[in-house]
């Protein structure tokens, strides 16, 4: 196989994440920009077997033809490289950035423009959900945009480190790398999905089953999706606290879940409220998320006209400038 170096020309940074770093890239045999995400895995034959998994994970997604898939970003290539003791993912370039830097600006206050944004991560997550995975680590820095308006999930099926202090693990052993997501399967006697196997994502986004030790499925990302977008809207999360780590995950499982202040529409402070159902039985799935009042009940009329306007307004490099024109407006 070709070394990666023979394939890329890398660019500048795009930022850097619990697992490694991401650059921009220019991939020479496509002639297409794509984003780099390089991730330390010292031992060859982890190399080696992450690199082989990636590839079968997203070699069997790529037949699905679902117009849902569009919603989650492109996985191209994944690549073992020995000079630098790291696992390479060649992925989809999203020229808009992520939420959280929308979220850094202050976040967004125009609905339209979440309604819009929501109902396309709700379709990525329905995509993922169909196809059986749960992400497990769904968050602002995750949801990623383009210029035409188009929102993708990413980190699914990325693999990462897990000695941050924001990641638990059940099973960390030093070099402990686990797929960002988990198959989960249908258990036969109940008809429900099981859930995922190891425990692996960012505790602020963790729902209230998770952190309590229970099991969980992909209600778990619902809350995630949920709670996201409560940060997009405000700029930050009412969770947050300084109390640290562990009372922190004590708010999440035991306080009554963090809402909308009033002055935002009922139908998106309902939205959020049913994601952020403390019983994960009473989540709606992200299919009823796709169909919520909030994000328009005729499928893709509303998504396209506010696509349509966030796309128009959508010229600008940067996310600071976007989001400064969708204020304004
Ligand atoms: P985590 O490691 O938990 O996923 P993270 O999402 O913050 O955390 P990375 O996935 O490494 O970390 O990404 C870091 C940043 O790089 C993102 O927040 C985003 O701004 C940028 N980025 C990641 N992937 C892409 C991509 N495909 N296109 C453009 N920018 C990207
Ligand atoms: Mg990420």
């Amino acid at each position: 196989s070709v070394p990666v170096t023979d394939r890329v020309v890398v660019l500048e940074k795009l930022g850097q994440g619990a697992a490694g770093r991401v650059h921009k890239a220019l991939d020479l045999k496509n002639l297409r920009y794509v984003a780099m995400k390089a991730i330390p895995v010292v031992q060859r034959d982890k190399r080696r077997q992450m690199v082989h998994e990636l590839k079968a994970l997203h070699g069997a997604l790529r037949d699905d033809q679902s117009s849902d898939r569009q919603h989650v970003v492109q996985f191209y290539d994944a690549f073992a490289n020995m000079s630098t003791a790291t696992v390479s993912l060649m992925v989809e370039y999203m020229d808009g950035g992520s939420l959280q830097q929308i979220c850094d600006n202050g976040g967004l206050s125009d609905e339209r423009v979440l309604a819009s944004l929501y109902k396309q991560a709700a379709k990525g997550l329905r995509y993922l959900h169909s196809t059986k995975h749960v992400h497990r680590d769904l968050k602002p820095a995750n949801m990623l945009i383009n210029r035409k308006g188009v929102l993708k999930l990413s980190d699914f099926g990325v693999v990462r480190k897990l000695e941050e202090r924001d990641h638990v693990t059940e099973e960390s052993t030093p070099e402990m790398l686990d797929p960002g997501v988990a198959r989960v399967s249908l258990d036969a006697k109940t008809s429900r999905l099981c859930p995922a196997r190891s425990f692996v994502g960012t505790v602020t986004y963790m729902s209230p089953e998770r952190i309590g030790g229970l099991e969980y499925s992909t209600p778990a990302d619902v809350w995630s999706l949920g709670l996201s977008f409560l940060n997009v809207a405000l700029g930050k999360l009412p969770l947050e606290n300084d109390d640290g780590y562990w009372s922190l995950l004590k708010s999440i499982r035991d306080e009554p879940p963090p809402q909308l202040p009033d002055h935002y529409s009922e139908k998106f402070r309902a939205c959020v409220a049913r994601c952020l159902a403390k019983d994960p039985a009473e989540r709606p799935t992200a299919d009823d998320v796709v169909k919520d009042p909030f994000c328009g009940i005729d499928d893709d009329e509303s998504v396209c006209s506010t696509t349509d306007s966030v796309k128009r307004r959508l010229h600008r490099r940067s996310v600071g400038e976007l989001v400064a024109t969708l204020q304004a407006s």
